[in-house]
């Protein structure tokens, strides 16, 4: 992993210590949604995690909650394609968006899946932040950047996760960033601030902690 760039300094100990207090507190699994009728009613401020098949969403999700289960694997078939949604100490609310870009996703599929999300994205005033997840090693692709005019045109603000940073050289880390920078600029509904985040490693968790909790505004 690269120095940590000079943004994340802003991030005081103070916002760590909440973020950290947060994520230790129980997370409960509440529903799995199959379509826009099954979403939970709820007041709670909502983070949405969503990213390419593959990309370590369920890993990042139980390495921010410190579970080993809690989200389940792309392998687990079921409840894979709903909506999952997690409460944080009933203070905020997780949402784990299916997968998508499966090299063998059928057309239908593919519009199921858009209409999920997009059905979503209409009906969530709650919803306070989607993190797209991008593995470090690949950077942005086609379905993601789809993904990104998709959440412009919802006017969701939406913020860059880099997954399994552990597995790339700090060289390839840095020329990832910029790339990826270049293209949020272009975005309206985009953050600026990249995370860089390895589950298996823990690095850039603690960090991601506190953004979420400061966007929640935990106190
Ligand atoms: P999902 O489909 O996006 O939920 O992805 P998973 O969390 O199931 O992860 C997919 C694969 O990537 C699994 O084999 C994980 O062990 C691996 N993986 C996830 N995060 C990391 C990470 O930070 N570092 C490394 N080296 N591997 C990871």
């Amino acid at each position: 992993m690269s120095d940590l760039p000079e943004i994340y300094r802003e991030i005081d100990k103070t916002e760590k210590e909440r973020g950290r207090w947060l994520f230790a507190q129980e997370c409960v699994f509440v529903l799995g949604a199959p379509d826009y009728t099954a979403l939970p009613d709820t007041s709670l401020p909502e983070i949405a995690f969503v990213g390419r098949s593959n990309v370590g969403k369920s890993s990042l999700i139980n390495a921010l909650t410190n579970r080993k289960t809690l989200a389940r694997t792309s392998n687990t078939p079921g409840r894979t394609q709903h909506i999952n949604f997690f409460s944080l100490a009933s203070v905020l609310m997780l949402a784990d968006l299916p997968g998508y870009g499966f090299a063998k996703a059928s057309k239908g599929e593919i519009k199921r899946w858009t209409q999920l999300i997009f059905d979503y994205l209409r009906g969530r005033p709650s919803l306070r932040r989607v993190c797209l997840l991008i593995d470090a090693r690949h950077g942005l692709k086609d379905a993601d950047n789809q993904v990104m005019k998709d959440l412009d045109e919802a006017a969701v603000s939406y913020q860059i996760v880099l997954t399994k940073c552990d597995k790339v050289k700090d060289e390839h880390l840095i020329e990832v960033v910029k790339k990826t920078e270049k293209t949020l600029s272009k975005h309206v509904a985009a953050h600026p601030k990249i995370f860089q985040t390895s589950s298996s490693k823990g690095m850039g968790i603690e960090l991601l902690r506190a953004e979420l909790a400061m966007i929640a505004d935990i106190r």
